[in-house]
C-alpha cells in the first residue's frame, strides 16, 4: 500500500494544500491556493469576527483536504493517507496551536490541529510547526540534508526563518517555538523589526532586508548611476538587486557584500553554538548564487572559532521553491512516523 501525507502551508497571503509521497513527489496540489484570512478583515480586533473567520477558514481547509484525498484515492487505488503536516506562522508543535500574530486576524490562540482533527477524525497524525522548521524537516527528509544529523536551515523571504536539526531531529525547545535566528540582534538599535524590536538579523538579511540595504546605500552614496536608483521602494525586489549585481552594478554588489558580511557573522555564532555539518540557504535571494554565498562564506570563516574553519558547508537548499512549503509541511508527518517506529 502506498502511503501519502497531506501537506498544508498557511502563508501570509495564500494557503497551499497538496498530497506528497515518501519521496517528496507532489501527487496533487490545490490550484488556485486558498486565500489566508487577512488582518484587514478584522481591523478592530473583534472576538466575534475573529471566531467567524477562524470557523470559515477551518471549514474551507478541511473541505479542500477531503477533496484532495478523494481525488488521490480515485487515481491510486491502494493508498493510505497517514497524516496532515502543517506549516503556519507562530505555530507551536507541542500543543498544535497558532499564537496571536501580526499576520493573521485571529485575536485568540487557535487550537489548529484539534480543530482539523475534529473534522477529520479518520486522520490520526496532525502536526504543525512554523514554516522554517517545516522547511528544515523537508531538507532532512527529502533534500540536501538526507544522511546528515546536524544542520541549520535558513529561509530568506519577507522575513528570515530558521530551523535547527540536532542529532537528526528538529529542535523545538522548551515551549515548542525554538529556532528564531531571524531575531538575533546584529546591530544594537538598528533597523526596526516586525517583531517590535530593533536591529534583528531579518531586517538586514531577508529578501526585504536586502532591498532596505539598497535604499540605505543609495542615501549614503547618492549613487544616481545605479539602475536600482530608478526603482521605487515598494517596487524593488531582491531579484532586481541580484540582476543588477549580475550586470556588475557596484551598488548591487556592495549590497550583497554587506548582506553576506552580516549573515556570515550571525551564522558563525550559530556554528560556534551548534557545530553543524552544513547550513542550507533557501528562498529567492539564493538564486544570486556566489554573489551571496561568497561574502557569506568569507564572513563566516572570519568569525568562527579556528577549529571550525574550512569545515562548515554553506549550501543552497535542494527543495524546489514552488513546492517547498507543501513538501516541508508533509515532512513533519514522516518524521513523526519515524519516531513511532
Ligand atoms: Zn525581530
Amino acid at each position: 500500500m502506498k502511503q501519502v501525507v497531506v501537506g498544508l502551508d498557511i502563508g501570509g497571503t495564500n494557503t497551499a494544500i497538496g498530497i506528497v509521497d515518501r519521496e517528496g513527489n507532489v501527487l496533487y496540489e490545490k490550484i488556485p491556493q486558498i486565500p489566508t484570512p487577512q488582518k484587514k478583515e478584522n481591523p478592530d480586533a473583534r472576538l466575534d469576527i475573529s471566531d467567524a473567520l477562524c470557523h470559515d477558514f477551518i471549514a474551507r481547509i478541511t473541505s479542500e483536504i477531503r477533496i484532495a484525498i478523494a481525488h488521490i484515492k480515485k487515481s491510486i487505488l491502494d493508498i493510505e493517507v497517514v497524516g496532515i503536516g502543517i506549516g503556519a506562522p507562530y505555530a507551536n508543535y507541542y500543543d498544535g496551536t497558532i499564537g496571536i500574530t501580526a499576520n493573521l486576524p485571529f485575536v485568540t490562540v487557535v487550537p489548529l490541529t484539534a480543530l482539523i482533527q475534529a473534522e477529520l477524525p479518520e486522520i490520526s497524525i496532525v502536526k504543525v510547526t512554523n514554516d522554517a522548521n517545516a522547511a528544515a524537516l523537508g531538507e532532512l527528509i527529502y533534500g540536501g540534508g538526507v544522511g546528515m544529523r546536524n544542520f541549520v536551515m535558513i529561509t530568506l523571504g519577507t522575513g528570515l526563518g530558521s530551523g535547527i536539526i540536532v542529532n537528526g531531529d528538529l529542535v523545538y525547545g522548551h515551549d515548542g517555538l525554538a529556532g528564531e535566528l531571524g531575531h538575533v540582534t546584529v546591530v544594537p538599535d538598528g533597523r526596526q523589526c516586525g517583531c517590535g524590536s530593533k536591529g534583528h538579523l531579518e531586517t538586514y538579511c531577508s529578501a526585504t532586508g536586502i532591498t532596505r540595504t539598497v535604499f540605505e546605500l543609495l542615501a549614503q552614496t547618492n549613487d544616481t548611476e545605479s539602475p536600482l536608483a530608478k526603482i521605487s521602494y515598494n517596487e524593488l525586489t531582491s531579484k532586481m538587486v541580484y540582476e543588477a549585481a549580475l550586470q556588475k552594478d557596484p551598488l548591487a554588489l556592495e549590497v550583497f557584500n554587506f548582506t553576506g558580511e552580516i549573515l556570515g557573522r550571525s551564522l558563525a555564532d550559530t556554528v560556534n553554538c551548534l557545530s553543524p555539518e552544513a547550513i542550507f540557504l533557501f528562498g529567492g535571494p539564493v538564486a544570486a548564487g556566489e554573489i551571496l554565498f561568497k561574502p557569506t562564506r568569507e564572513s563566516l570563516e572570519r568569525y568562527v572559532l579556528p577549529f571550525y574553519r574550512n569545515k562548515i558547508k554553506i549550501l543552497p537548499s535542494q527543495l524546489k521553491l514552488g513546492s517547498a512549503a507543501i513538501v516541508g509541511a508533509s515532512a513533519l508527518v514522516w518524521k513523526e512516523l519515524d519516531k513511532l517506529k
